[in-house]
């Protein structure tokens, strides 16, 4: 007589993979400006969108963008949020926190990162933010540089300024 056993349903595998990136022209001038404190973007030369971060070329209409980069504000508005209960080892903040996309002010495209000083119960569409770098050594080329971002104080952005970006 066999044995009747468990099926299998979990089966943990650590993968590792190293691999060296090579980021181009457009990455490279922009996480050298992030090195130094400043976000860019770039213009669309079609219809004046600013695509952030800055990129070689406009994926909307295949375009080389082209020209001077556009330097963008620190602060923006949260367009959509989601509460994040599980632990993450790159990130730094206190369970439950909110996942956002920001939309700097002066930018047409949104930004993934996180919302630190504010409760979960308190996070919303509209509400305004502002960058939390990390201390000035600690920088590197990185999205890294901005720890969080938190309310700002403002008023909340009305959502016709935010809506098409969602
Ligand atoms: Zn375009």
């Amino acid at each position: 007589m066999s044995e009747e056993k468990e099926p299998v349903e979990v089966l943990r595998t650590p993968v590792e993979l190293d691999y060296t990136y090579s980021a181009g022209v457009s990455a490279s001038r922009f996480l050298r400006a992030v090195e130094q404190g400043k976000l860019l973007g770039q213009r669309c030369p079609v219809d004046g969108r600013v695509y952030f971060p800055s990129r070689g070329s406009c994926p909307q209409h295949g375009v080389p963008i082209e020209g001077e980069p556009v330097e963008l504000s620190d602060r923006g508005t949260i367009v959509t949020f989601s509460v994040n209960r599980v632990p993450s080892e790159n990130i730094d903040l206190e369970l439950p926190y909110a996942a956002i996309q920001v939309l700097l002010d002066g930018a047409d495209t949104t930004l993934f990162h996180v919302l630190g000083e504010c409760s979960i119960d308190d996070v919303r569409m509209g509400m305004r933010v502002e960058a939390v770098w990390r201390p000035r050594d600690e920088w590197t080329i990185s999205m890294q540089n901005i720890r969080y971002f938190k309310p700002s104080g403002e008023p909340d952005a009305p959502f016709e300024s935010y809506q098409e970006h969602i």
